[in-house]
């Protein structure tokens, strides 16, 4: 595997290939449409109260990775999906010499798993607002740079205006830069003259590697210990110092158990997104819709119909409580009611219809 994957020769075998990385990052890309997608789904079903929540699942979903994150680089010192694949993040000392991440490391590592992201899709969708988006490119000169510019604007209304030109100017060429720093990175990581394959790795001196089996049996012994820690504290310590363990041990196992449950609702995702797109669903979607029965005809020794459309052919006055039957005449209800239950068929074609088959028509008006 390694040989396949490691286009750029060296002789670290704790060095992951450029691959392993990608595949990392698609994944912890992927996490926050499954999540959307799963927050979508129940606030259609309680709209009462996640409606407002989902407004805000960019921030909610941004604390929920702080969290995980911040829990994985504890334990693992890595990132959730850095974990998922079997990787760890360690700091560069020198060129030889590797360490545990700092506290500053780590704060770092959180602002560029998850500040950063959250402040590139602030700006990238503000960008889209400024420039109308799709519809900027279809319409083209409708949001030109000056429609915005009110007759007599007033100091402030000027600043905001110039600095949403600068904005829309500039930013095109920031996000070049941005994903140019990236590749250029991407590409140098490759042929393995780098230890760091972004530039946020570089600033903050931090590299990735490879989980050891000695890593493994490190974070086995100290888990061990912990729990033995835990064991001994829970024993001392008093009703509500127990009840504090056991919340600890369970919002702990509860990360650890999103190992397994935020890969599934990626798959789960996908499946989706499969079903949807696939030409089995198409299928279903795109049939035309049958044309409508014809109408059943009147039979010539049946109750003949009236004139007037809101006449019941019953009883012959004004219909109340209209009533209709499978055969799709309308009557009012309890003439249609004590007909049928007596008869067993319809007045108007002698068809047989039950007393369960009325149904009353209710009017809007
Ligand atoms: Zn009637």
């Amino acid at each position: 595997m390694e040989n396949i994957s490691n286009i750029g020769t060296t002789s670290d075998p704790y060095r992951p290939s450029l691959f392993e990385l990608i595949a990392q990052e698609r994944m912890r890309e992927l996490l926050q449409p499954a999540l959307r997608y799963i927050l979508t789904v129940y606030a259609q079903r309680y709209p009462r109260y996640l409606l407002r929540v989902f407004n805000y699942s960019d921030e909610i979903y941004s604390l929920l990775m702080l969290i995980i994150e911040g829990h994985y680089l504890h334990v693992w010192q890595s990132s959730f999906a850095e974990n998922f694949y079997g990787l760890k993040r360690v700091a560069v000392v020198d060129k030889e010499t590797r360490a545990k991440l700092s506290p500053s490391q780590k704060r770092l590592s959180l602002f560029f798993l998850i500040g950063m992201p959250y402040i590139k899709q602030k700006l990238d969708e503000s960008y889209e607002k400024l420039t109308g988006g799709a519809a900027a490119h279809i319409f083209g000169s409708l949001f030109d740079a000056d429609s915005d510019r009110p007759e007599n604007e007033t100091m402030t209304q000027r600043i905001k205006r110039l600095g949403r030109n600068a904005f829309r100017h500039s930013y095109p060429y920031v996000n070049g830069i941005y994903n140019a720093a990236i590749f250029a990175y991407q590409i140098v990581y490759i042929y393995g003259k780098t230890d760091y394959y972004s530039p946020w790795l570089h600033f903050s001196r931090t590299a990735i590697q490879r989980i050891s089996q000695k890593d493994l049996d490190e974070h086995e012994q100290s888990r061990k210990l912990t729990a033995a820690a835990r064991s001994s504290a829970l024993q001392s310590a008093s009703g509500i110092g127990q009840m504090r363990h056991f919340i600890i041990r369970q919002i702990s196992r509860g990360l650890d158990f999103l190992r397994y449950a935020l890969p599934m609702s990626i798959f789960f995702l996908k499946f989706i997104e499969w079903w949807y797109a696939s030409d089995y669903h198409k299928q279903k979607a795109f049939q035309p819709i049958p044309p409508p029965p014809d109408p059943i005809p009147p039979h010539p020794q049946g109750t003949p119909l009236p004139p007037e459309s809101d006449t019941c052919p019953l009883c012959k006055r004004e219909r109340t409580n209209s009533t209709t039957i499978p055969t799709g005449y309308v009557f009012c209800y309890p003439c249609i009611f004590a007909h049928v239950s007596e008869n067993e068929r319809c007045p108007v074609t002698l068809v047989p219809v039950k007393v369960d088959e009325l149904r009353k028509i209710y009017s809007v008006t």
